[in-house]
């Protein structure tokens, strides 16, 4: 191991043995932590080329369990976000997709930091299942076409123990172990095709559309030589998605979605992403098509009844989606008021992310509790016109101590100016 790292440190190129002989001896248990760390600090520093990261990435898929959707007919496409602030897209998107008929078996995330998982979120639904095993997720996307569960607890254990170090040793934000780790992951779920959406912006990891552009071709590289087509949707996270964050609340806006009145950014990123999955599925031919078959299935109705029946049979309580009054509420709320007016131009997603985790609605560590009904709701997002005194954000929490200091950091996320500045649309490029 220490030539290994010795090599890396120097600036060399890992072999597909070094590689092997680093991923085995990581999971069973011989390499120590302070090697690995050693590693990935020079994996960091003097970066892997696209035959390293492919490599890598085919190691870590293959260090746990690969599930095998070949039972279900059909193309099966997954979606992948790399993480955002108030991002409830999987919410939106699975049932609408799997509302035409394409199936959909998704593997998702608990939220660690400020970004959210959809895992958590679906936890709103009192009695929901999470944790599917292999046969019972197969048997439910072919009873009704759609299941979602959260990772069982050996998919990619390469990547657990990797992401657990990259989090402590300040090597999360390298572009080949960012993509190893996402596709890794995606390839172990057993999806046909993949749709990411890499996210650019202050709320995600990359914080221009130039190295969101290059983290996007590198895991469409590892898709293709992994015989998976990949399309990747570049699309902005300098604000929150929607209007609300945290969990309960996000889940409110992602059924109001369903019913037909979500907020413009959240409604035309599902529309790209879904877009994409019918184009890989084969469902539609052109893009056209698909986005008039989605704008269908939202206005009938057809997405919202699926989303009913999927948290039915999750053993979900469906009361929820027509009852807001059942979701649960916060002891306190606090509303933030504008000190100016004028112009919202900025609204940082990263901030309102880490008030948000402040107040009770995100985790420092996997093992920390959540609290569904904490979070925020922007009544002002980038666009807004606003006076003194309007309400730009109300705060839910149940922890009154956290209150003053949330409402502090948060309130200088808005940018509001005299003039207005042109809004950039949510999707910026489309890249295959
Ligand atoms: N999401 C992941 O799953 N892994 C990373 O490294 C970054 C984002």
């Amino acid at each position: 191991m220490t030539e290994v790292i010795a090599k890396k440190r120097d600036g060399g190129s890992l072999t597909e043995k070094e590689l092997t002989f680093f991923i085995n001896g990581l999971t069973n248990g011989d390499i120590p932590d302070y090697q690995t760390s050693a590693l990935l600090m020079a994996i960091y520093l003097n970066k892997m080329n696209s035959r390293e990261t492919a490599t890598l990435t085919r190691l870590m898929m293959e260090s746990g369990d690969q599930i095998d959707l070949s039972a279900i007919t059909g193309i099966k496409v997954d979606k992948h976000s790399t993480g955002g602030v108030g991002d409830k897209t999987t919410l939106v998107l699975a049932p609408l997709v799997a509302s035409t008929g394409v199936p959909v078996a998704k593997m998702t995330g608990k939220g660690l930091g400020h970004t959210g998982g959809t895992v958590d979120k679906l936890e709103s639904f009192a009695g929901i299942h999470t944790a599917l095993d292999q046969k019972a997720f197969i048997k439910q996307v072919k009873k009704i076409g759609i299941a979602l569960t959260g990772q069982s607890g050996n998919l990619v254990p390469a990547d657990q123990q990797l992401y657990a170090l990259r989090d402590v040793t300040a090597t999360v934000d390298n572009r080949s172990l960012i993509a190893a780790s996402i596709m890794s992951k995606k390839l172990a779920s057993g999806a046909d095709a993949i749709v990411l959406d890499v996210k650019v912006g202050n709320g995600g990891f990359n914080p221009d559309v130039a190295s969101a552009q290059k983290l996007a071709k590198t895991m469409i590289a590892i898709g293709k030589k992994m015989n998976r087509k990949t399309v990747a949707v570049i699309s902005r996270m300098d604000q929150p998605l929607g209007h609300a964050v945290g969990n309960g609340l996000e889940v409110i806006e992602a059924i109001e979605t369903l019913k037909g009145n979500g907020p413009k950014d959240l409604v035309d990123l599902s529309l790209e992403l879904g877009s994409q999955m019918l184009l890989l599925s084969k469902k539609v031919t052109t893009k056209t098509a698909a986005k008039k078959l989605l704008k269908k299935q939202l206005s009938s109705g057809a997405a919202l009844k699926l989303f009913k029946k999927f948290i039915k049979a999750q053993g979900g309580d469906i009361s929820l989606i027509d009852n807001y009054d059942q979701f649960p509420t916060a002891k306190y709320t606090q509303e933030i008021i504008a000190p100016t007016s004028g112009w919202v131009n900025g609204l940082t997603a990263r901030t309102v992310g880490l008030a948000s985790m402040q107040l009770g609605a995100g985790r420092q560590k996997k093992s920390d509790p959540i609290d569904l009904a904490a979070g925020v709701y922007l009544h002002k997002k980038i666009g807004s016109k606003v006076k003194k005194g309007d309400v730009l954000a109300t705060l839910y929490t149940n922890k009154k101590k956290q209150l003053q200091s949330a409402m502090e950091l948060i309130l200088p996320a808005w940018r509001i100016e005299v003039k207005q500045k042109k809004q950039a649309a949510v999707v910026v490029k489309v890249i295959r």
